[in-house]
């Protein structure tokens, strides 16, 4: 009989999660129903937005649900089908990650066009580029000749965001990120003007100082101090796109919000909050300008690669520590 192993979560975290927070196990999967597939996956995607879902707390999405395994973006290959439209050996993308083998519907998987080894499904073309280009570009409304910050300019949706920012014409790309190494790499391989280490010290002195004429755009990934070092720096009617908040993310108590509020005011400022979920009008546009890119060499893209399922929750707690760079997958 085939198995799935898979992982689940058993104990809500309490601040940063711990390996007995979750547990493996390995299950009989059943013979398939009608128009089912079956699929090996061979990469798990690892998100912040997990870490939400730990808690049971009212969000976008439902908590995960405890003693059941966890779910999450993957891409594999359908080893067994009774479906027309999913046949075996066709390249799938769908949410049932944390386990290596996923079964379901045909609907739940999305064929894709397997001319890129599969961890692009997940990165470059997949979920976290696609929330840079809806939050620059359709949240932010990001115009040329303006000057744009992101933060987590090393990680999946920054070095992305950053990118899109300067293909599109902006007229200087400021990032910040969390080691010397990213720093140089958002520099050097992502092509961002300038760039600071946020432990370096003062986020807003750091920013000023890479941002002499201020900014017009704020591609928010982190929350909390840099988000009040960029109401700071931003120019009239500058515009924020509030993307994530990790900074906050294993706080037990909620961090108090900027404490700048009354320049939003002064400067015209908008601040708008979104997930990528409730944009799927914007997909082809994405998909369109990112093979383009893709094809010509036009973006870098990174993967940090940890292998084995055993290692999943490892691979979600290094990227959440900043330990990893570009998109951070769980190899099978
Ligand atoms: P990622 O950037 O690849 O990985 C997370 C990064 O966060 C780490 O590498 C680390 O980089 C940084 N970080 C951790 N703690 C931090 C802190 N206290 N202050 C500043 N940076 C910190 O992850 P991602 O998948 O691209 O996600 C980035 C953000 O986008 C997250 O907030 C996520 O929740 C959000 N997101 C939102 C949507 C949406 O639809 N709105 C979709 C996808 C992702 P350093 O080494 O630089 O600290």
């Amino acid at each position: 009989m085939p198995t799935s192993t898979q992982v689940q979560l058993v104990r809500r975290p309490q601040g940063w999660p711990v390996p007995e927070d979750f547990r493996t196990v390995t299950v009989d999967l059943p013979d398939l129903g009608p128009d089912q597939v079956r699929v090996a996956n061979a990469f798990l995607s690892v998100d912040p937005y997990m870490r939400g879902r730990m808690n049971d707390a009212e969000s976008y999405v439902a908590p995960f649900a405890l003693d059941a395994t966890m779910t999450g973006g993957a891409v594999g290959r359908v080893v067994e089908s009774t479906s027309a439209d999913v046949p075996v050996g066709a390249a799938v993308t769908h949410d049932l990650g944390w386990r290596d083998v996923a079964q379901g519907d045909a609907a739940r998987f999305r064929v894709v066009d397997d001319d890129l080894p599969l961890s692009a499904y997940l990165g470059v073309l997949g979920m976290t580029a696609f929330t840079a280009h809806v939050g620059l570009l359709q949240i932010a409304q990001m115009k040329p000749g303006e000057v744009v910050f992101v933060s987590g300019a090393a990680g999946a949706v920054g070095s992305m965001a950053g990118q899109i920012a300067r293909l599109k014409g902006a007229s200087r790309v400021i990032g910040s990120a969390g080691s010397p190494a990213k720093v140089a790499r958002v520099r050097e391989r992502y092509g961002f003007d300038a760039a600071f280490d946020y432990k370096d010290g003062h986020v807003y002195r750091q920013l000023r100082a890479a941002a002499p004429d201020g900014i017009d755009v704020y591609f928010d990934n982190v929350g909390g101090v840099h988000l009040e070092a960029a109401i700071g720096t931003l120019n009239r009617d500058g515009r924020v796109a509030l993307c994530g908040a990790i900074s906050g993310y294993n706080d037990e108590q909620a961090q108090p919000g900027p404490r700048n509020m009354a320049r939003i005011i002064q400067q015209g400022l908008t601040l708008r909050g979104f997930t990528v979920g409730f944009h799927p009008q914007h997909y082809p546009a994405f998909v369109a300008d990112m093979r383009e890119w893709v094809s010509t060499g036009q973006i870098a893209y990174d993967e940090t690669v940890i292998d084995g399922l055993d290692h999943a929750v490892d691979a979600f707690l290094a990227m959440m520590r900043g330990e990893t760079t570009g998109k951070t997958l769980v190899r099978l």
